[in-house]
């Protein structure tokens, strides 16, 4: 049922008299639900309860959080049909899409949750004391993770679930010990709402205490700013544009005590097609990219937005192949009335530039309908490097082409990139000794380098590194993807010469929970 109420807690709460709904991409109707805009009350009494709630969430063992986070992938596929229809009414992305996207949202989960259960993500470091060492005495001192306190999700709008209200932002935060509150994106207000209801029933049945989660609704960036101003926020992630993401860091960083921000800010994830590669199998390079291009409408954060390339007839031959293989490819309806707008005003801005022109032409006459039309560009190295605005996302099914006149401009080109959330390289084996300087300067720029595979599609795993180096990232040494995540959440804590009865599970000498400690600089799950 949809109440377009706020989760304070445990308790709904509809204190505030002004409403938004979410909209139809497609026709833009109000969708069902009339969603109460969190008031300043509100989101005070959210901050207190979570506050407090952390003084005992921290302490509850790994194996009970496990449990929280299992019992909230339970619920979420309980949910079934009716969050599959409510995501696709609100989103217009695919059913395949949406059923993929909650098993990618129920995986990362029940990931963190065996990731917790068997505990050793603390980092637990020990150096026993040397007593009689010269010319000092060694203390002893032990060193372990420990959740940060009070975490802001600004939920994402191109994934509805895996990065939105019970996505990986949420998951992690939770698993690593720390409370979160979300701020719920404006196109997707039912579907944030279903997966809040179905997180406060998995907190109560597993008992959790009140405040361990809550969500808001806000509009005209608030409460964001609101909750991001607040001296108990101890963190925030945050997944969407620059210039959201940018904004909250400014935010945190001008606070009396600045808190980090872990914002994804997408990027254009540049390919690298090397000569021998384009040479041997131009039509199957353009079917791999083509597909990767419009998938999800291109609205992905590693969408291939730059194809690096020295100019050959074989390149001449692949791009013609490009535009064929993009016309398989029909316009979709993109997430929102916004993002199409911003799609539709920053395409047309990078065809504008001199030098850049459109392969495959783009679709003047675009109607109020917001379909996303897939369009190829070509432009000449130079006239790249001199046009930084080439640089910047455009978050839609557009690629861009970079002829280069040699080797010397493809490293130049390579060299003036920003940060990236990945890059490809399409190669063979013969193509890695003349490209390998390329390869090396690429590498400086990205989180994630690919081989023969389109950058889209992020494995949730243990070594999945999702974020790079800025403007992609606000802090490159961390991922949004994968169960490194929870280290966002955590600071290390030594405790010296501590009496062993203060000490954390995870650094009494017995070790009762078993886990992989370093001890005098050797890993093992002794005890001391
Ligand atoms: P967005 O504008 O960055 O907003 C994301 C979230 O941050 C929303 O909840 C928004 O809430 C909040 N926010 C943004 N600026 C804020 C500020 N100054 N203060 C407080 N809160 C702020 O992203 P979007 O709405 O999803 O899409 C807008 C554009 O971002 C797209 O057209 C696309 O170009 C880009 N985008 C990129 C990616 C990617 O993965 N690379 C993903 C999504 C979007 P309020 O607006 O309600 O305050």
């Amino acid at each position: 049922m949809i109440h377009g109420k706020n989760h304070i807690g445990f308790t709904l709460s509809a204190q505030g008299k002004e409403y938004t709904s979410s909209i139809s991409p497609i026709d833009g109707h109000a969708l069902e639900g009339k969603f109460h805009l969190a008031t300043d009350t509100e989101v005070e009494k959210a901050i207190a309860l979570a506050t407090k709630a952390f003084k005992t969430y921290q302490n509850i063992s790994g194996e009970k959080r496990a449990l929280f986070l299992e019992a909230i992938a339970d619920g979420i596929e309980q949910l079934g049909d009716t969050l599959i229809r409510r995501t696709i009414e609100e989103t217009a992305l695919p059913e395949g899409r949406i059923k993929g996207e909650m098993g990618r949202t129920t995986g990362q989960l029940r990931m963190f949750a065996r990731l917790i259960k068997e505990g050793s993500w603390v980092e637990a470091i020990i150096d026993t004391a040397l007593p009689n060492r010269k010319p000092l005495p060694r203390p002893d001192i032990r060193k372990v993770l420990k959740p940060v306190g009070l975490v802001v999700v600004f939920t994402a709008s191109n994934f509805p679930l895996a990065f939105s209200t019970a996505g990986g932002d949420t998951a992690s935060a939770l698993a690593s010990g720390c409370p979160v509150i979300v701020k719920a994106h404006e196109s997707h207000l039912g579907t944030n709402q279903l997966i809040a209801d179905a997180i406060i029933k998995a907190a109560k049945q597993t008992h959790m205490p009140d405040g361990v989660f809550s969500s808001l609704t806000g509009k005209g960036h608030q409460p964001g700013q609101k909750l991001l101003g607040h001296p108990s926020v101890k963190s925030v992630a945050f997944t969407g544009s620059f210039t959201g993401g940018k904004a909250l860091m400014d935010i945190a960083a001008k606070r009396d005590e600045p808190i980090p921000v872990f914002a994804e800010m997408g990027s254009v994830n540049p390919v690298l097609l090397c000569q021998d590669k384009l040479k041997s199998e131009p039509g199957q390079l353009a079917k791999i990219l083509a597909n990767s291009i419009t998938l999800g409408c291109g609205q992905f954060c590693t969408k291939p937005g730059l194809l690096l390339a020295v100019e050959s007839p074989e390149l001449e031959k692949f791009s013609e192949e490009l535009a064929t293989a993009i016309q398989a490819y029909p316009a979709t309806t993109m997430l929102n009335q916004g993002i199409w707008k911003n799609y539709s005003v920053k395409r047309n801005e990078s065809l504008s530039v001199k030098g850049v022109n459109a392969i495959e032409p783009p679709v003047t006459n675009d109607t109020n309908q917001p379909l996303g039309h897939p369009v190829i560009a070509m432009v000449n190295g130079l006239d790249f490097l001199k046009n930084p605005k080439l640089q910047e996302e455009v978050f839609g099914p557009f690629s861009l082409i970079i002829r280069c006149q040699n080797m010397q401009e493809l490293s130049e080109v390579a060299k003036s990139l920003k940060g990236q959330l990945a890059a490809s390289v399409m190669g063979t084996e013969n193509d890695l000794p003349a490209y390998k300087n390329v390869i090396t300067e690429l590498q400086q720029k990205v989180g994630r380098l690919i081989f023969n595979a389109a950058p889209t599609g992020v494995e949730v795993g243990h070594a999945m590194q999702h974020g790079g180096p800025f403007p992609s990232s606000s802090d490159s040494r961390f991922t949004s993807v994968g169960t490194s995540a929870v280290k966002r959440f955590v600071r290390p804590v030594a405790f010296q010469d501590m009496p062993e009865l203060l000490l954390p599970e995870e650094l009494k000498n017995a070790n009762p929970l078993k886990i992989l400690r370093q001890v005098n600089g050797e890993i093992t799950r002794d005890r001391i």
